[in-house]
């Protein structure tokens, strides 16, 4: 009954009317009843208190006083005219003033009658006065809901030129209250409500707005906030339970030649134990009959390629063609050249798809994989394209996936009738809250273990003045037989002249760095792909001493030798890209540096950034660092933030609500994956209602 009268359109409301309900909708989106009870405010004032007017202070806060106006003036002065009313209580005399709206207080305004008064009091000429004060009758207010902690609701400029002022809409929803009643159905089960101790939601949607004290609004914010991150978890955790129940995935249950024969004999090191424990974790579950949708984090450096490699010479054990798709270019010739290396002596067929790859090249390819001679193909987004068909792919694999759109992801997945393994790897790491919230639905292995003999790389601030010794450090670097990266930033908005300073970074280290002695590469986008892979093909080869570029080579790129970063306009890059930036370095024995060039004006943001660089080389702690400077939305893109539209609870504020939240929703569905039982109707219930009506997490793989 209630879930019809929540969806009445906001028109309906008395005291809305059409114009009103045009400038909701537009404003704040607040089409029907419902969409206005869930409009939380932002903030409450606190109005437990009274005060007398001989209590004032002349300190200027908001105060509240019950009083009466005992005459009304309008005084002109230089800069047009002011209200003035003379407000007494029993204790002494005041002045409320108004600059705008005049007409209307003097013809509304009632004399001599006692009103609830409340403002920013002022003092001012000798005596106190508030200036456009908040009003309404005493009888009124007694009749009224009494609000102690006014609440402050999200507001626009527009809506308060359209006179529906926060006033007007605590008054919507006081109305809204009274049309409801009671009839709020409760949406969570009376279990949780019990065990967590859980205010009913009736009181809380009524103590959100109406809070009487602290301690009640406190019950009601986390009765809510649990319910939001709840429901959020139990859908992600429930798809991930039917995709594990419904989407049947291959069984890779040999381990075959190829995987052992490498393991025995052709692995370059020892793995380390992180390594080891996450390609069990991903064997168990591409053994385990159902479609694996895992996402692989480690750090840069960490080693991801060879679990990659070794998972790909499962599926080929077990029959099935694998894909590795990289974001660009150069990462994928990298990691093309990379495996074929690692492969060399065995039987593997191992193809790049670039989109450099020409016409006639790629006619053998695709036919090679329809056929299944081609057993491993390397590429980048050109894999995606409708012509690339797989006999029968197994595996894809996709690096450094912070780069990929949902869209493409779910491609992949459409490449044959049931869906490939699907691994994600990605060197970003993602705070725990975040992963929790936007991957619940995936498996996630960590690989937290750098390989043994890695120097941390150090770190440095120092500024644009400072360049000259700066570059002395490179040159006995260089004499010492180490390679050099500067970077550049290369921002959409600012392009022509970000290339510009790369151009002029560029001439000055050259004219720094002569030639006979030294060699410079430069690698940009306006650059041809093979010019591109050419020059980065010489410093990879140690052929030259500096790669000057722009963020091109910030994923994924492997030079152990190179052993200097230089980041210029560092205070220009966020967190997540400086720290890949360093990673690109200290994968050598070698003591590697990290040089974060800036100028003098730093806002404090990017200081945070620049003492984060200097201070950890912990890609989680750095994580942390960027979801607290940026929130979650920002710090996921625009596309996956879809899912942090959240009311009320906040990923970083709410994190033990939210793992409080995952811990239920976890073993409720252990027990019950269906919500099939009685206990758990209202859970399934409420769930198949948020699912109707919200779309929010579509967009997950
Ligand atoms: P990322 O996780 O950043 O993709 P890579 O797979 O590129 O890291 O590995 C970084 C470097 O570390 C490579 O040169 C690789 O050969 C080396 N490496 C990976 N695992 C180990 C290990 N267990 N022991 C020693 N070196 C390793
Ligand atoms: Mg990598």
């Amino acid at each position: 009954m209630n879930a019809n009268l929540l969806k009445t359109p906001i028109v309906y409301l008395k005291g809305v009317g059409p114009n009103r309900a045009a400038s909701l909708q537009s404003e704040l989106g607040i089409a029907t009843y419902e969409d206005l009870l869930y409009l939380f405010p932002n903030r409450y004032i606190d109005k437990t208190q009274f005060y007398k007017i001989a209590q004032l202070q002349r300190s200027g806060a908001d105060v509240q006083i019950i009083g009466k106006i005992i005459n009304i003036k309008t005084v002109e002065q230089k800069k047009g005219k002011r209200l003035v009313a003379t407000f007494i209580d029993e204790t002494g005399e005041m002045e409320l003033v108004w600059f705008r709206g005049q007409k209307w207080i003097r013809e509304n305004i009632k004399l001599n009658t006692l009103y609830v008064v409340f403002g920013r009091c002022n003092w001012f000429n000798g005596s106190f006065s508030i200036p456009h004060p908040e009003m309404e009758l005493l009888t009124d207010y007694e009749q009224g809901l009494q609000i102690v902690m006014q609440p402050i609701y999200p507001s626009t400029e527009k809506l308060g030129n359209k006179g529906i002022t926060n006033r007007v809409i605590s008054k919507l929803i006081q109305q809204l209250f009274l049309e409801l009643k009671d009839r709020f159905a409760e949406s969570l089960s009376p279990q949780l409500l019990h065990e967590l101790r859980l205010m009913p939601k009736k009181d809380a949607l009524f103590n959100i707005h109406f809070p009487k004290d602290q301690e009640l609004l406190a019950k009601a914010q986390f009765r809510l906030k649990f319910e939001e991150l709840f429901y959020m978890q139990l859908q992600l955790i429930s798809k991930k339970i039917q995709r594990k129940l419904k989407i049947k995935g291959y069984n890779f249950d040999k381990v075959g030649k190829l995987f052992n024969d490498f393991y025995a004999h052709h692995l370059p090191f020892e793995l380390t134990d992180a390594q080891k424990r996450v390609i069990k974790e991903i064997r168990a579950d591409v053994g385990s009959n159902a479609q694996m949708n895992r996402l692989l984090q480690g750090d840069v450096g960490s080693g991801k390629t060879i679990v990659a490699v070794m998972i790909m010479l499962l599926a080929i054990d077990n029959g099935f063609q694998a894909c590795l798709m990289a974001p660009t270019e150069i990462l994928a010739n990298q990691h093309y050249e990379g495996i074929k290396n690692l492969l060399d002596g065995s039987q593997i067929n191992c193809a790049l798809l670039t989109g450099s790859v020409k016409k006639s090249e790629r006619k053998p390819i695709h036919e090679a994989l329809e056929n299944g001679v081609l057993q491993i193909l390397i590429g980048t987004h050109a894999l995606l394209e409708d012509k690339v068909l797989f006999q029968n792919l197994g595996l894809a694999i996709v690096d450094e996936q912070h780069r990929f759109g949902v869209a493409q992801r779910a491609k992949l997945w459409h490449k044959n009738e049931i869906p490939p393994h699907i691994l994600v790897m990605t060197a970003t790491p993602i705070p725990r809250t975040l992963a929790m919230s936007l991957y619940g639905d995936l498996d996630i292995s960590v690989i937290d273990e750098l390989p043994p003999g890695r120097k941390p790389v150090k770190t440095v601030h120092r500024y644009d003045n400072n360049r000259l010794k700066v570059f002395q450090f490179l040159k006995e670097e260089i004499k010492k037989g180490r390679q050099i990266y500067v970077v550049y930033p290369l921002i959409q908005e600012s392009e022509a002249l970000d290339y510009k300073d790369l151009m002029d970074g560029y001439e000055s280290i050259v004219r720094d760095f002569p030639l006979p002695d030294y060699q410079i590469s430069i690698v940009h986008g306006k650059m041809k792909p093979a010019d591109k892979a050419y020059e980065m093909d010489r410093f990879v080869k140690g052929e030259t001493h500096i790669m000057v570029a722009t963020t091109v080579i910030e994923v994924g790129v492997n030079v152990p030798n190179a052993s200097v970063m230089i980041i210029e306009s560092a205070e220009r890059f966020g967190l997540s890209q400086l720290h890949q930036l360093r990673g690109r370095v200290g994968r050598g024995a070698d003591q590697s540096f990290c040089i974060l060039m800036t100028g003098h004006k730093l806002s404090s943001e990017a200081k945070t950034r620049l003492e984060t660089m200097v201070l950890t080389n912990d890609g989680f702690e750095i994580a942390e660092v960027d979801l607290r400077l940026r929130g979650p939305g920002d710090l996921m893109g625009t596309q996956q933030s879809g899912i942090l539209n959240l009311r009320i609870a906040d990923l970083v504020k709410d994190n033990d609500i939210l793992k409080t939240a995952r811990y239920y929703a976890l073993r409720i569905l252990k027990d019950d994956p269906g919500l099939e039982h009685i206990d758990n109707l209202v859970l399934r219930h409420t769930h198949t209602q948020l699912l109707k009506h919200r779309n929010i997490w579509n967009y997950i793989s």
